[in-house]
């Protein structure tokens, strides 16, 4: 009996250490996985680029949404436990983020993700910026000075963007170098034939005129040649005032705009009163994705949305 009693436990003890074998054998393969990088986005159009060169390599989250205006955000403390966590930080800079992020990155005391690290990247640093200012003069507004930020809505950057981005998560993830450019590759595959679809999409409104809430469309503008005649605010980041909207209905009334932009996280009331006294068409346009939204998702909405009105 006892006999019997020890040699059932033997089997045990055997059958135990192979399982451990197995285990060990599985976590040993299976590394990269079970710990992907901590990307912060401070915009989802970054989160979602990352997403398309990391795959489950990363691990993405936006600090804003679609419906949040990046230029003013809460700096608030789930933000700093985030980028306390984060590998890399991705965020469009120029400016865009000053009045919230350095904060963040102050009190997350992440050594990381700091100005000058591997694991800080602003995608404005990789293209050519439009509307680099000759002279900084406040009085003109909140004007961009680094020049203007809103570099997303030029698929073109985006590409030079994707570029760069994928060679820094090689640097932060050597072990994966293979694999990021992989995804590269596939993704620059898809989004060279998306821009050919879009431009092909959009030929029929090249020259048309638009009038803009903030000046957040020029690199859509200069990729598309649409032609910017107004904007709602009198000044940059200044909300559109009626004496200003007052001028901008008699320029219509001589020479009318083809349509109206303005943005979802955008106050609508300009955009419509104008409308309404003009009868051009005003459109809430998206500036980057939605919720799990791809890249590719977005760029066709926003071709659809800008197009129909104006065809
Ligand atoms: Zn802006």
């Amino acid at each position: 009996m006892v006999l019997i009693a020890i040699n059932i436990s033997e089997t045990i003890q055997m059958n135990i250490n192979q399982y451990f074998l197995v285990f060990l054998l599985f976590i040993s393969i299976m590394p990269a996985h079970a710990t992907p990088i901590n990307v912060f986005a401070c915009e989802p159009e970054w989160a979602a680029l990352s997403q398309e060169l990391g795959g489950s390599l990363v691990s993405t989250f936006s600090a804003t949404t679609a419906e949040q205006d990046p230029h003013h955000i809460q700096a608030r403390p789930g933000l700093i436990a985030k980028i306390r966590r984060a590998d890399i930080l991705v965020c469009s800079g120029a400016d865009l983020e000053i009045g919230w992020l350095p904060v963040l990155l102050q009190k997350s005391a992440n050594p990381k993700v700091q100005a000058g690290q591997k694991g800080y990247f602003m995608t404005s640093k990789m293209v050519k910026l439009l509307d680099k200012p000759t002279i900084l003069d406040r009085s003109m507004g909140d004007v961009h000075a680094a020049g203007n930020p809103h570099i997303q809505l030029d698929p073109r950057r985006m590409n030079i963007v994707a570029k760069k981005l994928s060679q820094r998560l090689q640097q932060i993830d050597p072990t994966h170098i293979s694999e990021y450019q992989n995804k590269l590759a596939q993704f620059k595959v898809r989004w060279k034939k998306a821009i050919k679809k879009w431009q092909q999409a959009t030929k029929e409104i090249q020259g048309k005129s638009i009038i803009v809430h903030h000046n957040s469309w020029v690199y859509l503008q200069q990729w598309l040649k649409l032609n910017k005649v107004a904007e709602l605010e009198p000044k940059p980041g200044v909300p559109p005032s009626s004496s200003h909207l007052a001028h901008l209905l008699k320029q219509m009334q001589q020479t009318p705009a083809d349509l109206i932009i303005y943005s979802t996280y955008q106050d609508p009331k300009a955009a419509h009163w104008l409308s309404k006294k003009t009868n051009i068409t005003a459109v809430a346009l998206p500036s980057t994705v939605s919720d799990n939204e791809t890249l590719f998702h977005w760029m066709d909405r926003l071709i659809q949305l800008l197009k129909d009105p104006i065809k």
